[in-house]
C-alpha cells in the first residue's frame, strides 16, 4: 500500500455482500480492509484511518448507529450506512448518525460506485476567505508548483457578507497566512481545523454538514437552492435526491441552534419554495 492509495473499511457480517462491496471498491482503486462486527470495525478504522467506511446497520455485536457514532469520534472518513430496510433508512436520515450517505440492500456494485464517486467528488473544504466574492464554492486547490491557487466553482455571489480577517487580496502566492477563521454573527468556522463554534460552544458536525455550512458561508446572502447545494456537494446525477439536502441541512441547523443562546434565531433560514440562506449576523 502506498501513502497515496485510498483506503476503505468494509463493515458487513454477510460474507457474500462483504465480498461484493470489497470487490466493487477494489475496482475503484481502494485498498480494502474488512470487519464482520462492530468492535473489529472500530479497531480497524482507528488503525487504518480510511477515506471511506461502508457500514452495515445490522451487526452481530453492536448497533450500526453506535458503531457510526464511535467511528465518527476519531475519523473524518466518508461513511455510507447500509441497511436492508427502506423504512430504517428513512428513520436514520432523521437522526444525527454522522453518516454521509445511505444505501438500501439489495444494491448493485454500480450503484455503490456511483455513490462513492459522488462522495469523493465533494469539495475537500480548504477554505479561502477571499473566495466569497468570486464564487459560491470555497474550494482552493493547489495548481502546480508555482504556489498559485485555483478557486473551483462558478456563479456569482451578490456580496461577500461575512466578517473575515484576511490581510491580503487576490489569489496569487501568499505572504503570511490568512486567518482561517470565518465569522458570521455568533458563528465561527475554523477551516483549517474544521471546527465550528456557536457563541464559543463547539459544535460537532459531520463532514457533509461542515461542507454544507462552508459552502453557504462562501456567499452568506445568497439564497441557496436545494438543487444547487445538491449539485455542489453531491455532484451531477442527483437531481431527484433533494431530500438529502433537506435532511442534512435540518441536522446542521438543529446542531447550530442547540449551541446558540435560547431565543436566538436559527442561523440558517429556510426560504420557502426556494432553499436556504444564512441568517443576517445582525439579526442574531
Ligand atoms: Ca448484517
Amino acid at each position: 500500500m502506498t501513502g497515496t492509495e485510498r483506503r476503505a473499511v468494509v463493515v458487513e457480517d454477510d460474507d457474500d455482500i462483504r465480498q461484493l462491496i470489497t470487490h466493487s471498491l477494489g475496482m475503484q482503486g481502494f485498498a480494502v480492509a474488512v470487519a464482520s462486527n462492530g468492535r473489529e470495525a472500530i479497531d480497524l478504522v482507528t488503525s487504518t484511518d480510511p477515506d471511506l467506511v461502508t457500514l452495515d446497520l445490522g451487526l452481530p455485536d453492536l448497533d450500526g448507529i453506535e458503531v457510526c457514532r464511535r467511528v465518527r469520534e476519531t475519523s473524518q472518513a466518508y461513511i455510507i450506512m447500509i441497511s436492508a430496510r427502506t423504512e430504517e433508512i428513512d428513520r436514520l436520515m432523521g437522526l444525527e448518525t454522522g453518516a454521509d450517505d445511505y444505501l438500501t440492500k439489495p444494491f448493485s456494485p454500480r450503484e455503490l460506485q456511483v455513490r462513492v464517486n459522488a462522495l469523493l467528488r465533494r469539495p475537500r473544504t480548504s477554505w479561502d476567505p477571499t473566495a466569497g466574492a468570486t464564487g459560491p464554492i470555497p474550494v482552493v486547490v493547489p495548481n502546480g508548483a508555482n504556489g498559485t491557487h485555483v478557486v473551483a466553482g462558478s456563479g456569482t455571489a451578490d456580496t461577500n457578507g461575512h466578517d473575515v480577517h484576511a490581510t491580503h487580496t487576490g489569489r496569487g502566492p501568499r505572504s503570511g497566512d490568512p486567518d482561517p477563521v470565518v465569522r458570521h454573527g455568533l458563528l465561527a468556522v475554523d477551516t483549517e481545523s474544521r471546527t465550528v463554534t456557536v457563541h464559543d460552544t463547539e459544535v460537532e458536525l459531520t463532514r457533509t454538514e461542515f461542507d454544507l455550512l462552508t459552502t453557504m458561508l462562501a456567499a452568506p446572502r445568497r439564497v441557496w437552492s436545494r438543487a444547487v447545494l445538491l449539485d455542489t456537494l453531491w455532484g451531477a446525477g442527483w437531481s431527484s435526491e433533494e431530500h438529502l439536502v433537506e435532511v442534512h441541512v435540518g441536522n446542521l441547523r438543529r446542531k447550530l441552534t442547540r449551541a446558540a443562546p435560547a431565543g436566538t434565531r436559527p442561523l440558517i433560514r429556510t426560504v420557502r419554495g426556494v432553499g436556504y440562506r444564512m441568517e443576517e449576523p445582525d439579526a442574531q
